[in-house]
């Protein structure tokens, strides 16, 4: 006789994982699929109305980049698989670029992004794409769950052990019996399923992986209805001295 319980476990946690990817990918499929069909069926009859429908196509098939994206590198560094390529990146840059692309997220849903960094940022040893997919979910965790009128603030500060990148916003916030899971795999808060977003629940699980992956931590604190902020832990030993791009 042989005891098949664990073997049945992963079976059945391999079916639901399958189960809810299977349904993240269908949601923005359905959409593209729905807007393609209405824009060859002549429906969008103006200029207007053909951009908006082009814009919601953009969008999610946007959306569906990032979750294979995320997806990957989830996989990636839980097996071991993944490949981190360190070289000294200027923080400045870093954060100039990934704030470029929220940016235009942010003017469309009425939020005011203050970016309060000067100058003196310093260059992190640190996997450029893999940093910037970390930076990028928190800055569209933050536009994702930030009604409009909100602010959205980046920062960097600092203190003898550690580096900070701060973001924070005037969000919905967080539950604090959420805030242990809000880094689960596949976990969303309440509050997230009650919006019109629909999401997958992976981008925090992500950037913590890379984090932990470089020797860096996230932290989070937050309250329901008051806003959250997310601080990106860089210890000093992975400062660079040198110059990077
Ligand atoms: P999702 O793809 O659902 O945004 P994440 O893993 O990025 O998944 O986040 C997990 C959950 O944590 C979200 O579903 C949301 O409920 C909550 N969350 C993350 N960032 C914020 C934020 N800035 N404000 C409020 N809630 C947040």
């Amino acid at each position: 006789m042989r005891d098949i319980s664990h073997k049945k476990r992963i079976e059945s946690f391999q079916g639901e994982f399958v189960d809810h990817i299977a349904h993240e990918f269908r949601t923005p499929l359905t959409s593209i699929l729905a807007y393609i069909e209405m824009l060859i069926d002549g429906e969008a009859t103006d200029q207007e109305s053909k951009f908006m429908f082009y814009n919601i196509v953009y969008e999610e098939a946007h959306r569906l980049a990032q979750l294979i994206d995320n997806l990957l590198n989830l996989s990636r560094l839980e097996s071991g698989m993944a490949t981190i390529n360190c070289s000294p990146t200027r923080l400045k840059r870093l954060l100039e670029t990934n704030l470029e692309v929220i940016r235009p997220q942010c003017e469309k849903n009425n939020q005011k992004l203050v970016v309060e960094l000067d100058e003196r940022q310093p260059t992190l040893n640190v996997d450029k794409s893999l940093f910037s997919v970390a930076v990028m979910n928190l800055l569209g965790n933050a536009a994702k769950y930030t009604p409009p009128g909100g602010t959205i603030t980046v920062w960097t500060s600092s203190n003898e052990e550690q580096f900070q990148i701060n973001v924070k916003d005037t969000g919905v916030g967080i539950e604090e019996q959420e805030l242990p899971k809000i880094f689960d795999k596949f976990y969303r808060c309440d509050t997230a399923q009650d919006e019109t977003v629909t999401d997958s629940g992976v981008g925090l699980a992500t950037a913590q992986k890379i984090l932990h992956a470089h020797g860096c931590d996230i932290s989070v604190s937050s309250k329901r209805g008051e806003g959250s902020m997310f601080s990106i832990l860089v210890p000093r030993s992975l400062i660079n001295t040198s110059v990077g791009d």
